[in-house]
């Protein structure tokens, strides 16, 4: 059977669910094909062997060969960092790399790792970023054992939410996120209709949970919208330590 709204029998389903907790002896007779929708069917996306694996459906960032898919922030060229083994390491100095595609609403996965020699503290260890839509932190930070403000350790949206728990794994260590995000929507006029959202996993671990970002990311002072478009590149961070990125694929929702 083709039902054309399947909207309305969901709402007439969460209608039926509320009534049915209020009488828990309403009868359930009749036809129980009044509850199933059929069209559209759910997509089949065949997962990797590992949850780390890119999905059949996933665009790869980076793969460990190449940085086609990037370009230097600073000036569009390029990116400049290095490739080491199947690792792409943060070249101080050069800037942070920007992707050439744009994304908006995205399921994006991201391992990094902070130098195994640890240098400097707080904010000055292993410390990188990964700006959804090249506007929105999510820090990335060598937090094991490294005290620093808490909205500004791993797994923060920097300056603004801390991480629900610090799931660090050490220095050398490679770590992951994943990411889910929905864009911030503005009107014509360039006024928030919907802020930012964020659902990040630190490690497997739940950190951030929908968490409604505040604006765009800023160091000094309080964050706020600034109208943009649907859709903006990803950027990483180059904030002087060599941090390291591998297996970075992204799927936009
Ligand atoms: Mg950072």
């Amino acid at each position: 059977m083709i039902i054309r709204f399947p909207h309305l029998v969901m709402s007439a389903s969460l209608v039926l669910g509320s009534f049915v907790c209020f009488a828990q002896t309403a009868p359930r007779n009749g036809d129980p094909k009044l509850t199933e929708y059929w069209d559209p069917a759910v997509r089949i996306v065949t997962p990797g062997k590992t949850n780390a694996d890119p999905p059949s459906d996933a665009i790869v960032l980076f793969g460990g060969k190449d940085l086609s898919k990037w370009k230097s922030e600073k000036d569009g060229s390029d990116a400049k960092w290095k490739i080491e083994g199947d690792a792409l390491v943060v070249t101080g100095g050069t800037g942070g790399i920007l992707t050439r595609e744009a994304f908006g609403d995205c399921q994006l996965h991201i391992e990094w790792r902070t130098p195994a020699k640890v240098v400097g503290e707080s904010q000055g260890r292993g410390n990188s970023g990964i700006f959804l839509m090249g506007k929105y932190e999510l820090q990335v930070l060598d937090s094991y054992n490294n005290r620093t403000y808490s909205n500004g350790q791993a797994g923060s949206i920097y300056k603004q939410f801390p991480p629900l728990v610090n799931a660090s794994r050490g220095p050398g260590e490679w770590q992951a996120y994943d990411i889910i995000f929905t864009a911030p929507v503005f009107y014509e006029n360039g006024a928030l209709k919907s802020p930012a959202r964020i659902t990040v996993f630190h490690n497997g671990v739940l950190v951030q949970n929908n968490t409604t970002i505040w604006g765009a990311t800023q160091y000094v002072g309080t964050p706020n919208y600034e109208p943009h478009g649907a859709k903006e590149p990803l950027m990483l961070q180059d904030h002087g330590n060599p941090v390291a990125y591998r297996n970075i694929w992204i799927r936009p929702i």
